[in-house]
This record gives C-alpha cells, sequence and structure tokens, in this order.
C-alpha cells in the first residue's frame, strides 16, 4: 500500500483574526500546486474560524494540543478532545518538544494524551525527538525508543493503524538547523523498525513525518526519502506560498 504524504502546518502561538483569514485564504487560492495532504493546526481560540473558512476544502483541520483527561469536566483552562471533534478537528498535535520542555509533559502524560485524543476519534500527530545534548552523547535511539515505547505500553500497536509520528529533532526546531536527509531517514528508518518490531504491517502503513527548519528549499530532498512521509511545519507554515511550496514537494511512498 501507498503511504500518502502530510503535509501539517504548526502555528503554534501565532495569529489573529485577520491573518488567519489571510493565510487560509492564500493556501486555498494555491492548494491545486499541493502534492501532499494539507493540514493546519491553528491556536484553540481560532479553531472555529479557520474550521469555517477551511469548510469543503481539501485542507484539514488539526489541534496542536488536548487535555489527557478521557471526561470533560472540572478541568479549569484545559480542552476536551471531543470539543476538538466539535469543531471540526482531524488531528491533533500530541508531545510537541516544546509542550514537553515548558509545560512539563512528560512520555507518561504524552502517553495519556495519545490514548484520549484516540478515544475521542482524533488522530494523534505523535512528536518524539532528542536534543542536542542527547544526540551528541549518542542516546538518540534510546531517547526515541523510550518515547515511543510509553505510548506503545499505554495504546498497544494496533493503536498505530491510526497515528501519524513526527520525528522533530529539538536541536532543529525554529533554529534555522535542519537534519539532512541522510540524518533524518537514519532517524525514520529507525523508527519504522521499531513499529515493525511489534507489526511490520502497520510499520509500513504509519507515516513518518520529519519536522524542524523544514523549507521551500529543503522538502524536496527531504520528502524523497523513503521513510519520510511529509513534515510538520513551523515557522513556514505562517506564510502560505512557504507552506503550499513545501507540500508541492511532497512525495507518497
Ligand atoms: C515545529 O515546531 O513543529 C517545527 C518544526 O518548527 P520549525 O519548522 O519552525 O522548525
Amino acid at each position: 500500500m501507498t503511504r500518502k504524504s502530510l503535509v501539517a502546518g504548526n502555528w503554534k502561538m501565532n495569529g489573529s483574526q485577520a491573518a488567519n483569514a489571510e493565510l487560509v485564504d492564500g493556501i486555498l487560492a494555491a492548494a491545486g500546486q499541493a502534492r501532499a495532504e494539507m493540514v493546519v493546526c491553528p491556536p484553540p481560540v481560532y479553531l472555529e474560524s479557520v474550521g469555517r473558512r477551511l469548510a469543503d476544502s481539501a485542507v484539514g483541520l488539526g489541534a496542536q494540543n488536548l487535555c489527557e483527561q478521557e471526561q470533560p469536566g472540572a478541568y479549569t483552562g484545559e480542552i476536551h478532545g471531543t470539543m476538538l471533534t466539535d469543531l471540526g478537528c482531524r488531528y491533533v498535535i500530541v508531545g510537541h518538544s516544546e509542550r514537553r520542555a515548558l509545560y512539563a509533559e512528560d512520555d507518561a502524560r504524552v502517553a495519556h494524551k495519545f490514548a484520549t485524543a484516540q478515544a475521542c476519534g482524533l488522530i494523534p500527530i505523535l512528536c518524539v525527538g532528542e536534543t542536542l545534548e542527547q544526540r551528541e552523547a549518542d542516546a538518540t535511539e534510546n531517547v526515541l525508543s523510550r518515547q515511543l515505547a510509553a505510548v506503545l505500553d499505554r495504546s498497544g500497536i494496533a493503536a498505530f493503524n491510526n497515528t501519524v509520528i513526527a520525528y522533530e529533532p529539538v536541536w532543529a526546531i525554529g533554529t534555522g538547523l535542519t537534519a539532512s536527509p541522510e540524518q533524518a531517514q537514519t532517524v525514520h528508518a529507525f523508527l519504522r523498525g521499531q513499529l515493525a518490531a511489534a507489526d511490520a504491517t502497520i510499520a509500513n502503513s504509519t507515516r513518518l513525518l520529519y519536522g524542524g527548519s523544514v523549507k521551500p528549499d529543503n522538502a524536496k530532498a527531504l520528502f524523497a526519502c523513503p521513510d519520510i512521509d511529509g513534515g510538520l511545519i513551523g515557522g513556514a507554515s505562517l506564510k502560505a506560498a512557504e507552506f503550499i511550496a513545501i507540500a508541492a514537494a511532497g512525495t507518497d511512498h
């Protein structure tokens, strides 16, 4: 089976009603150039208005985070997964390194969020990645195995039938440094191997995105790698022309 390329834009804490309208209109106007499935993940307060603007288009809606609690209720400031599906979200980013580092999301919490996302009918985009110190200490594979195992142990391999994994080396996020296609491919092959040890068919169908300073000029070489099925895009997803150019580099495998 073919894995359809996916390019997801993580807008992080950026945007305004006016800026979002301009960005979405720019993406929709050029969407025909994309060879990848496209998803945008605006801040939660803008999900509804962005979702309305995307209605009936080929561009999907995703959230950047969700609450791990199984049931809605007395959790001030949190957002339940059912609220995200209610607004039309199909995807949700889980375990982004900024949430792990700045909001104390450890592996157990990420695994809990992952399970709740699926229970709510959302497709998790599970982020994993090593810091520069970990890479330099030759600990990349250990870190990624640990991050993946937390989710596998809790949800089981069958959960990956409907999951996207984003490999995002922390040292490449927002820094302008990008993993070379060879570095990224090596890690993606390792991640697919980890899944294959549990189920080769699921491993072969799971989309593995690369994230970390992807731009129009490096997307093609990255996405051409056999185990890189698209990208999770931060900064460049805030400019319609760049996001479209990256999506135009999408390659199905
Ligand atoms: C991200 O935050 O997921 C990301 C990949 O950011 P950037 O593209 O800006 O490095």
